[in-house]
């Protein structure tokens, strides 16, 4: 399994998964031209995805819908929610002449080489999914949009190999920062999004003793930066005593985050 991060944060997420010769791309939410442009880049041109994966509706998730062509007929899946909320880009419903495969929460489905499981999150979108996808004895959780740390997230986040999941913002720089009063509580509230501090205790909590691949992803542009977020998430795994994992920090755009461990070896008896 190879896993790229294209885009994260409030101005788009994209992130590509891809197993032997098929790719999954999960949320499309850069700018069309944008989207293309970083998908030929890891190699992975929207021509060849074997199907796309969507969290929820806001637009840093479908913002680049457009750059992928209508006439390749490739699956969006995504929660009957979300299909429910038909969102519009410009006007027009954006999955009008899309195929669309509902995945009901809790779900497991095959998708090519892939298994993709999806599980309900709170964030204020119809009705919000991350994502446990496992291929080759591999797998990746990517839970980018989260209001709050429920216990139901432990077991898809503890069996991972890589955990993309969402470090929002440092709360000091949230409560002191530029936006309005209304904004610091929609962000901060349960259906929100995860602090720093929150995804460092889930963390602590979860993840076995050392061996995890952790990337910080959706920070913040005005309330988080890259160190701040990281010192707080390693400080806290620190405490729990866990200091046996990478923690990357996702970049806004581009593909300085890949990961592909070795093929797993088959275990032979003597
Ligand atoms: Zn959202
Ligand atoms: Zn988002």
């Amino acid at each position: 399994m190879r896993v790229t991060s294209i885009a994260s944060g409030s101005s788009g997420n994209a992130l590509v998964v891809e197993h032997a010769g098929e790719a999954l791309l999960v949320d499309c939410g850069c700018p069309p031209r944008k989207l293309t442009q970083l998908l030929r880049e890891v190699g992975a041109p929207a021509t060849g995805l074997s199907a796309i994966l969507l969290t929820h509706e806001h637009s840093d998730h479908i913002a680049g819908i457009n750059a992928i062509p209508r006439a390749l007929d490739v699956p969006f899946v995504m929660t009957p929610g979300t299909h429910a909320a038909q969102p519009r880009l410009g006007g027009t419903p954006i999955f009008a002449g899309r195929r669309v495969v509902e995945q009901p929460c809790g779900s497991t489905r095959s998708l090519g080489a892939f298994e993709v499981t999806s599980f309900p999150v709170s964030h204020d979108g119809a009705e919000v999914c991350g994502y446990l996808i496992a291929a080759g004895g591999r797998s990746v959780a990517v839970f980018t949009d989260l209001g709050a740390a429920e216990p139901h997230l432990h077991e898809p986040l503890a069996g991972a190999d890589l955990l993309v999941i969402e470090a929002n913002h440092d709360e000091g720089l949230l409560w002191r920062g530029p936006y309005p009063w209304h904004l610091k509580r929609r962000v901060a509230g349960p259906l929100g999004h995860l602090s720093n501090d929150a995804c460092g205790l889930l963390l602590g909590q979860v993840l076995p003793d050392g061996g995890r691949e952790v990337w910080l992803a959706h920070l913040s542009r005005t309330n988080n930066r890259p160190q701040v977020a990281a010192s707080a998430v390693k400080n806290l795994l620190h405490i729990n005593g866990q200091t046996g994992h990478t923690v990357q920090v996702l970049p806004q755009y581009g593909a300085s985050l890949r990961w592909e461990p070795a093929p797993l070896q088959l275990a032979l008896g003597l």
